[in-house]
């Protein structure tokens, strides 16, 4: 999924516009210069520039009653500070205060912690008994503001204070804003003309019709005229509905690139923070922007995060947050009127769970629907990602793009930078086409891992379950085209055969009983080969038995439960604990799916007894080589009859002429 661009070349050059945009500098950094100045005034102050502290003992018979003795001043009434006459400072007692950096010439050179006032005159006056009254020390008072002091106060709160700066920095999306009193600002990301983004139409494959609705939309925003004279409203808001990576977001950036408005890019998970209203201020000033700026347009991507429908039932948790977030949003679309010159685009891959009042007339009115692509598409999409590589004269796009049915365009990007990434561990200097069936391998099944280390027992009980799947789904009519089997683990998986999807919108119960069947087809070979089974058909199970139960409580598709479907298309049931029938057609439910099951069972066992010689060659050429081709499937089960429900049909239509 693109993101948001955080390159700095695209920051706006010489904006003037929103001040929040701009260039600032760190405010952690202060801190951090701030934090390092007191911590070093404080160690300097204590432990090396100063007076050295001395005992009252040790000033008395050392420098008192020695005459050394030129003034005492009393700072604060706590600490005595000693200067020491200044012919006495060259005796060989004082060596220390010349060689230390201090103010040694002047003074105070030392001082003495008194505990009070009156005990420290009192032994003053004791020690100077016998002196006569010229001769005795003077003494000052002296109320001082100790910076020392006020520092040590202070330095508990200056930590506490940057630990909460550094703390709100992380907590606004890591100081995204740039300043931290700005996190209720917009953290949408402006494109002008001068920094509009690179992408264009031209990028965008395939998706004719969204691109011409969505053209259309530019296009009002640059002559809205043509329009209004006639009457007509420009729609507000546009929502783009598809599975992820069918280009949502790439459309939008390229009508960004081609649109010479100002264009406001964010992700909906921008709204949600942690602090109460911040979303919904930040929605507040997302529009004011945008209508500072007409024509502009607004691009919200991923607005579930903000739209989904408020009455959802959900007792373990509310957000009133994010509800008010969405009330603002609402609020926001309908308080600018029409034709105000600001379109809100926005994408999701979940039209389903959004709330309704989004969606209706006046807010996102118009839906466009981007569909995974087609072959043709695909190919276009393939075109438009091999173009930037430096690929080789073998390249077959035809190919490619019949390979990966149900790819998004996502996948395709993936695929082919993946294959480039092969090449370049290969050290090649182009991209093969072998590259790219690599690349669809790896994406498809995961990476593999030959160094697995996977004992001869387990490698044969493998290659049965992988030969039972192929067998099976050779011999079943509705089961996709089979293209290899292999026992090379990749990813999670320690086997997988490979099929060809059809592109195809629904399925049929013969098909879905097929597919049940085809995918048993590695148990019921491992319990016919060895009379025992093992773990390894996890996956398999997990995914007939879900497959069972929506052909029974969703698709209507078993004979006793009938044409009932407990569906929900809302998402509203989806957090309940209570199941929307009754407990008696629970079990009803439950009974039917494990009936489909077993007897679906059943018929592959039959299915693969039937054709055990096959099955036992089969394992034997996959234990000696680990992958199977098509052709070699065919060398060994004869040529496949009837694949699949169009093959079925070209061949009955030819068995009519
Ligand atoms: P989403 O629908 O999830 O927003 P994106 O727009 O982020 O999907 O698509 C992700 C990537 O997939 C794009 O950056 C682009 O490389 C590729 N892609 C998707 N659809 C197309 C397309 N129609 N043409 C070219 N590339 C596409």
């Amino acid at each position: 999924m693109l993101r948001q661009n955080k390159k700095k070349s695209e920051k706006p050059a010489n904006q003037k516009g929103p001040v929040y945009l701009q260039n600032r500098r760190k405010p952690m950094f202060w801190f951090y210069t701030i934090l390092f100045i007191i911590l070093a005034i404080l160690l300097f102050t204590r432990y090396g520039y100063g007076p050295r502290e001395i005992s009252w003992l040790e000033f008395e018979q050392e420098m008192l009653t020695q005459n050394d003795v030129e003034k005492i001043e009393v700072i604060n009434q706590s600490v005595a500070n000693i200067y020491i006459k200044q012919d006495r400072l060259s005796n060989s007692k004082y060596q220390e205060l010349q060689n230390k950096f201090t103010r040694s010439g002047s003074g105070p050179h030392y001082i003495i912690q008194i505990g009070s006032i009156e005990n420290f005159e009192k032994k003053l006056e004791d020690a100077q008994i016998n002196t006569v009254s010229e001769d005795k020390v003077p003494v000052r008072y002296v109320n001082q503001i100790d910076w020392t002091n006020i520092l040590y106060w202070i330095l508990p709160f200056a930590l506490i204070f940057l630990f909460w700066m550094i703390l709100l920095g992380r907590m606004t999306s890591k100081g995204r804003t740039g300043n931290l009193f700005n996190f209720t600002k917009t953290t949408a990301k402006i494109t002008t003309k001068e920094t509009k983004s690179k992408i264009t139409f031209d990028d965008v494959a395939g998706l004719k019709e969204a691109k011409t609705e969505i053209m259309e939309i530019v296009d009002f925003l640059k002559n809205p005229e043509h329009y209004t004279k006639l009457g007509a409203k420009i729609p507000r808001g546009v929502m783009l509905v598809g599975p992820p990576g069918t280009g949502k977001t790439l459309l939008a950036k390229a009508v960004a690139g081609e649109a010479k408005v100002p264009f406001f890019f964010l992700s909906g998970s921008e709204f949600v923070e942690m602090f109460v209203g911040v979303g919904a201020s930040r929605v507040r000033d997302l529009f004011k922007k945008a209508k500072e700026n007409t024509p502009s347009i607004i691009f919200i991507d991923e607005i579930d995060a903000v739209g989904r429908s408020r009455n959802r039932g959900n007792f373990f948790q509310s957000n009133d947050e994010r509800e008010n977030t969405l009330n603002q949003l609402l609020a926001e679309l309908d308080g600018f009127g029409v034709n105000t010159g600001v379109i809100v685009l926005a994408a999701t891959n979940r039209a389903d769970i959004l709330d309704k009042a989004l969606l209706r007339p006046g807010r996102f009115d118009r839906h466009i629907y981007l569909e995974l692509p087609s072959k043709e598409e695909r190919i276009e999409i393939f075109k438009v990602h091999i173009r930037p590589l430096k690929k080789a004269k073998d390249i077959n796009i035809d190919e490619l793009s019949a390979l990966c049915p149900g790819f998004s365009g996502a996948d395709i990007a993936n695929i082919c930078n993946e294959a480039a990434l092969i090449a370049a561990r290969k050290k090649r200097n182009q991209v093969h086409q072998e590259d790219f069936l690599m690349a669809r391998d790896r994406i498809v099944g995961g990476l593999e891992r030959k160094n697995k280390i996977t004992s001869s027992k387990e490698k044969e009980i493998i290659a049965y379950h992988e030969a039972g799947h192929a067998v099976a789904s050779w011999h079943l009519r509705h089961v996709d085209s089979l293209m290899k089997v292999s026992i090379i683990p990749r990813g999670k998986s320690l086997g997988s055969a490979w099929y060809l999807p059809e592109e195809r919108q629904i399925v049929t119960k013969s098909q879905f009983i097929d597919q049940i069947c085809a995918t048993l087809g590695g148990r019921v070979a491992e319990e016919i080969i060895f009379g025992d089974v093992s773990s390894g058909a996890l996956d398999d199970l997990e995914k007939v038995t879900k497959q069972a139960y929506s052909m029974v409580a969703y698709f209507g598709l078993d004979k006793e439960i009938g044409p009932i479907s407990f569906y929900d298309s809302t998402g509203k049931n989806e957090q309940q604990l209570v199941k929307p029938y009754s407990e008696d057609m629970a079990q009803k439910i439950d009974k039917e799916v494990h009936n489909l099951i077993t007897s679906s069972y059943e018929r592959t066992k039959k299915l693969l007894l039937d054709h055990r010689e096959e099955l036992e060659s089969l394992t034997q050429l996959l234990i000696e080589k680990e992958v199977v081709e098509k052709h070699e499937l065919e060398r060994i089960m004869g040529k496949r009859k009837k694949s699949s429900y169009r093959e079925e049909k070209q061949h009955k239509e030819k068995q009519h002429q």
